[in-house]
């Protein structure tokens, strides 16, 4: 009987979903040619699946009184709550599905891993190693899971530590 492959959630734009805020994706033909076959991919789009359209305005994670908010740029709008109400869902059931890993798209203020700015209400920015507003929320609650992003893919596969990546 074939061996269950292990289940990797992936920011969906790295695998050519054009789901990013100006419409294009960030496809990164490495993670399909060092991870398919030995992996299933279920992509995740924090922003578009929590319901914000295609495209949209450019968002930031700014700090204030009200402590860290993911916000449109240009408006100053508040997604924080509407994120965060996805998240705690969908966490779930990622959880249900089996997820075991997550690689994530870097720098972006709901995907980043250790390299998400954050910003004051000035625009000046504070911070350059925060997670994503998502990425926050699946560490709460899942401390241990393993999590990457693609600038560090090499390191993400090391520690996934599965004898079916030492070819
Ligand atoms: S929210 Fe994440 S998956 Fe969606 S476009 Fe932005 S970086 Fe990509």
């Amino acid at each position: 009987m074939p061996l269950k492959k292990l289940k990797i959630g992936v920011s969906a734009c790295l695998l050519g979903m054009k789901y990013r805020y100006d419409g294009t994706d960030k496809l990164d033909p490495r993670i399909v040619e060092r991870l398919l076959n030995k992996v299933d991919f279920v992509p995740v789009c924090p922003e578009v699946e929590c319901g914000l359209a295609i495209p949209r305005p450019a968002m930031r994670l700014e700090r204030g009184q009200g402590g860290t908010r993911l916000k449109v740029i240009a408006t100053g709008e508040d997604e924080t709550r509407r994120m965060e109400e996805w998240a705690g869902v969908k966490i779930e059931q990622l959880l249900r599905r089996g997820i075991g890993a997550f690689l994530f798209k870097a720098r972006s203020p709901s995907c980043g891993h250790g390299n998400t700015s954050i910003f004051d209400s000035q625009g000046r920015c504070i911070m350059k190693t925060a997670d994503g507003l998502f990425v926050r929320m699946l560490r709460i609650k899942c401390p241990k899971m393993v999590i990457g992003t693609e600038d560090r893919l090499e390191e993400f596969i090391e520690k996934l530590n599965l004898d079916i990546f030492r070819d």
